[in-house]
């Protein structure tokens, strides 16, 4: 399945909650939840019939809305982390998170993940040193993700960068706002990921 291409807010509609897909305006009077609180389309405001493989559908479709993961690679993460040691639910969590689109994020290179995947994809990142451009690539412990020298001129950055200044920023990232760069410390354990997934029934989800 191809990446999701229709209108943004319907997918946290779609869930019946807010999945801050859009920045700022999720946190204002204009997010669509705040005014259509039901599901999109005729059928949105009826009655909703959650049958047991229902729920683990939703569970995987909200994971890969939250992520901006399509179905192929969303799959593909699970696989890889069926393989690694430890619980799968939260291996396949940890691999989400150290996606560098959701790193630049969660940093407060972004407003929200689908700018921090376009920021990635326009070359503005650097990892280590070495300019990456794909938002998929997926950060180490230890490797610093940093914003290039370059980009740092740009107005649209330095907006962004004013904008998140004050948002939180995960514990596992020593982050550096004067010189827009990151540390990745560690990947996130289960309790540091703040993120609305159900792990657990994606994993029933796929092991049908
Ligand atoms: Fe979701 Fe943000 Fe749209 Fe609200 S504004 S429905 S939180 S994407």
């Amino acid at each position: 399945m191809a990446r999701y291409t229709g209108a943004v807010c319907r997918q946290c509609r779609r869930e019946g909650e807010k999945l801050f897909l859009k920045g700022d305006r999720c946190y204002t009077k204009k997010c669509s939840l705040e005014h259509r609180a039901y599901g999109p389309g005729q059928h949105g405001q009826g009655r909703k019939k959650n049958s047991e493989y229902g729920l683990q559908l939703r569970a995987k479709q909200k994971a890969r809305s939250f992520y901006g993961v399509n179905e192929k690679q969303f799959h593909h993460y699970f696989e890889i982390a069926e393989r690694k040691q430890g619980v799968t639910g939260d291996n396949l969590l940890k691999l989400l998170e150290s996606r560098l689109d959701n790193v630049v994020y969660r940093c407060g290179f972004a407003s929200s993940r689908a700018e921090a995947r376009q920021l990635v994809g326009h070359g503005h990142f650097e990892v280590d040193g070495k300019r990456v451009d794909i938002a998929s690539y997926l950060v180490k412990p230890g490797e610093v993700v940093s914003i290039c020298a370059k980009s740092m001129q740009s107005d649209k950055i330095k907006a962004i960068l004013e904008a998140t200044a004050s948002r939180p920023v995960p514990d596992w990232c020593n982050v550096d706002h004067d010189k827009a760069t990151a540390k990745i410390v560690a990947l996130p354990e289960r309790e540091q990921i703040d993120a609305p997934v159900q792990e657990q029934l994606i994993v029933e989800f796929y092991s049908k």
